[in-house]
């Protein structure tokens, strides 16, 4: 009998395979990164070769140090950057293009053009969302526009699309002989091209872009007892594993935090940030700028949904302070650095990178650091970029209070920024409410596993994983009302010079 379940977790930035036990404990893990291709201004790529390659090795990797093989595994779960576009030949196994990255902010004028037609009040009342460079609809239109030959082979059913989930689950399962081509309602929930009553492509909406429907794979649920398919024994397991979960990574980090309750929400500091809000089999509406997605949709049952607020630029600034500033050496070195002063000494930083995204959508905003003096040193630049996290994530909360008027008692976090403790201290004084982490912090991984474990009676209910999650670490909030409310008011007026900056 086997013990485990497996769960790729195909990032930004990287890729890792992990192995969990029944308990929901860590077992074995090993990732590496990919190139981050930046061909110009705005555009982020990825080769998705490169990707499947890395997804090989780890999968290799991990089973090795665990010194387990396939037949260990119950279940396989896939979980992935979603919006990420990869559009390949279904009969030589190659893409056309590189896989366009969801920060990629090349389909503006696309994006700008369904707002100026009227077609924005149909995508947000379908899909959920508003137009943006964002999401995979106009990435599709893109490559179907600019590379040649594409809208032929994918009238006639050759050139196929999908996220990275969707990617890999054909090459696992065999890609050119016989690779299975589906996703689930979770990754297909950020196309603009689904319907998020019926869970299905759209006719209209695909007519919008020009997108021919041979093109998109098949939606099955999140939690799949009937599996997408199954490992082949030739490929990186070296074994038959069922494939029977898959979720976006934020859904998946949702699941992961067994977020299963309406009301209960999780925040997640990665590259960006993205808080989803559990609200039941109910779609509700955003009125303040946040998207409405599928949560996830565990086999027969109903879908659950999500509000969710995304934030482009969080963690990636930090790789910024690094890279392109070089005032750190590694990410953890910003948390010393901002320790060194006791406030930000006036500075705010925006880093609206590609453009705001929740609560604003404002793709054409770009960054700012406001509100220098002499008096200023690296370390407020520093202290600046953490907070700006945490005041992205205020945003974006008090969007989510106005909408379901929800009030958080607490908020559960996960991510790489959250090995920031001074990071997370600030986000509890800015939001004046505490703040918990779970012991197991890969909760994108855990929930992927979740997923597949479901399907398969690994798991038994949800209330069997709610057992699982254990409280690691817990920061207070600090701060007097009046302190937060005018660190606040500073932060709305460096976004307010944002948007000015381009209008
Ligand atoms: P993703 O899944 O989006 O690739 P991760 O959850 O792995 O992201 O987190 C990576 C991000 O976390 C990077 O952008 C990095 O800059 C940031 N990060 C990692 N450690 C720290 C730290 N100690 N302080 C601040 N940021 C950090």
């Amino acid at each position: 009998m086997a013990d485990f379940v497996g769960a790729v977790d195909q990032g930004t930035t990287s890729t890792r395979f992990m192995i969990f036990d029944h308990g929901g404990n860590e077992i074995a893990r090993h990732q590496l990164e990919h190139e981050q291709i930046l061909p110009q201004a705005g555009w982020v790529e990825h080769n998705p070769v490169e990707i499947w390659e890395r997804t090989r090795a780890v999968a290799e990797t991990t089973l090795g140090k665990a010194n387990l093989s396939a037949a260990d595994l119950v279940a396989l779960g896939i979980t992935n950057q979603r919006e990420t576009t990869v559009v390949w030949n279904r009969r030589t196994g190659r893409p056309y293009y590189n896989a366009i990255v969801w920060q990629d902010t090349r389909t503006d004028r696309i994006a700008s053009a369904l707002e100026r037609e009227g077609k924005g009040e149909v995508i947000r009342a379908k899909a959920g969302l508003p137009p943006a460079t964002y999401f995979s609809g106009g990435k599709i239109q893109w490559i179907l526009e600019n590379v040649d030959g594409v809208r032929a082979d994918a009238e006639a059913g050759e050139a196929v699309f999908g996220n990275t989930d969707t990617w890999l689950l054909w090459n696992l399962t065999g890609g050119t002989d016989g690779g299975v081509h589906v996703t689930d309602p979770t990754n297909a929930s950020r196309t603009m091209l689904m319907n998020l009553e019926t869970l299905d492509w759209d006719d209209e909406l695909l007519s919008f872009f020009g997108i021919p429907r041979a093109m998109l794979p098949e939606i099955r649920p999140s939690s799949n007892p009937e599996l997408y398919g199954v490992t082949r024994a030739t490929g990186p397991l070296r074994g038959e594993v069922p494939l029977s979960g898959d979720l976006g990574d934020q859904q998946a980090a949702t699941v992961g935090q067994v977020c299963f309750g309406v009301g209960e929400a999780k925040n997640t500091y990665g590259t960006g940030n993205f808080l989803l809000l559990n609200t039941g089999n109910e779609l509700v509406r955003s009125q303040h700028g946040l998207l409405t997605t599928v949560c996830y949709q565990f086999g027969q049952e109903k879908p659950v949904y999500a509000l969710e607020g995304s934030i482009a630029v969080t963690g990636s600034a930090v790789q910024w302070l690094r890279d392109q500033l070089g005032i750190i050496s590694g990410a953890a070195q910003s948390e010393q650095l901002a320790r060194q002063v006791q406030d930000n000494g006036g500075v705010y930083f925006v880093p609206a990178f590609s453009g705001l995204f929740a609560p604003y959508w404002r793709s054409d905003a770009r960054g700012a650091i406001v509100g220098l003096s002499r008096y200023n040193t690296n370390a407020h630049i520093a202290r600046a970029t953490l907070e700006a996290i945490c005041y992205q994530s205020r945003d974006v909360v008090e969007a989510m209070e106005n909408d379901s008027g929800v009030r958080l008692d607490v908020l559960r976090v996960d991510g790489g920024v959250t090995a920031n403790e001074l990071c997370m201290q600030i986000q509890a004084d800015v939001l004046g409410v505490p703040v918990s982490k779970p012991v197991v912090a890969e909760t994108t991984a855990l929930g992927a596993a979740y997923a597949a474990g479901l399907a398969l009676g690994f798991w038994g209910s949800t209330e069997e994983l709610k057992r699982n999650w254990n409280e690691d670490r817990r920061w207070q909030p600090t701060w007097t009302e009046d302190q937060r409310e005018k660190g606040y008011a500073g932060w709305k007026k460096a976004v307010q010079r944002t948007l000015d900056w381009v209008d």
